[in-house]
């Protein structure tokens, strides 16, 4: 399992560009974004898809190979895989047969979000995409008495209808924050109550990836 870049593609790590020379073979989520990485990194090795998608008709094939002795690394379009991203089938079905798996510490978006938050970090849960309709809320009420900062993975068009949401169920005061776009030119961390982030996203186009962070209950 070997983390990517988020953005910056400096933050690869230099053990992370070795297993990617070594391994027989690299699993991509997206052929298409990792061979720009794969190029910059000059590594000339065949990527093959490995997605949602496709995720549980290939896992069996893959152990087999795994088994024969092949080592196989997983790549995502970015960050950790399995953080959000495939990857847990694989772990899980490797290690029902007895192969080992090693994840290699680097690059996720949760973590810088919550540090630049400016939130307690001690304790916190992460909470990934919150559901788009069934179950939404049932989730967020199930947060409601939650105590330790909150993280989630948001889309842009979102946003908006997350923090008003936010501050129906958690107060409008609660205090939070908004990383967009981690480690590229135009990142930019927004902090402040719930209702001070929606009223500065009110009204502007909001682009880019985000994080939102959410501090838990007083
Ligand atoms: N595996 C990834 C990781 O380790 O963070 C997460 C993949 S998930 C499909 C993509 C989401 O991660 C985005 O919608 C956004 O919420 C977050 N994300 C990824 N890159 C980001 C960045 N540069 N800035 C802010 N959020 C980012």
């Amino acid at each position: 399992m070997v983390p990517t870049p988020i953005g910056n593609l400096e933050d690869i790590t230099l053990r992370a560009i070795t297993v990617l020379r070594t391994v027989d073979a690299v699993l991509a989520e997206d052929t298409r974004t990792s061979s720009v990485l794969m190029k910059h990194l000059g590594i000339n090795k065949p990527l093959q898809s490995y997605h949602i998608f496709n995720e549980h008709q290939s896992v069996q094939r893959l152990i087999e190979r795994i088994k024969k002795g092949e080592k196989i690394a997983l790549i995502s379009d970015a960050g950790t895989p399995a953080i959000s991203d495939p990857g847990f089938l694989l772990v899980r079905e490797c290690l029902k047969n007895g192969i080992e798996i090693e994840c290699l510490p680097g690059p996720t978006a949760l973590i810088p979000a919550l540090v630049n938050s400016g939130l307690p970090t001690d304790r916190f849960t992460f909470e990934g995409f919150l559901p788009h309709k069934k179950g939404r809320q049932t989730r967020l009420q199930a947060l409601q008495n939650e105590e330790r900062t909150m993280v989630f993975y948001e889309s842009p068009h979102r946003l908006l209808k997350t923090l008003q949401q936010f501050s129906e169920y958690f107060g409008a005061d609660r205090p939070a924050s908004v990383s967009r776009e981690l480690t590229k030119i135009y990142e930019e961390t927004k902090r402040g109550t719930v209702q001070e982030i929606i009223a500065y996203y009110d009204e502007k186009t909001i682009k880019g990836e985000i994080v939102i962070c959410l501090a838990g209950k007083p």
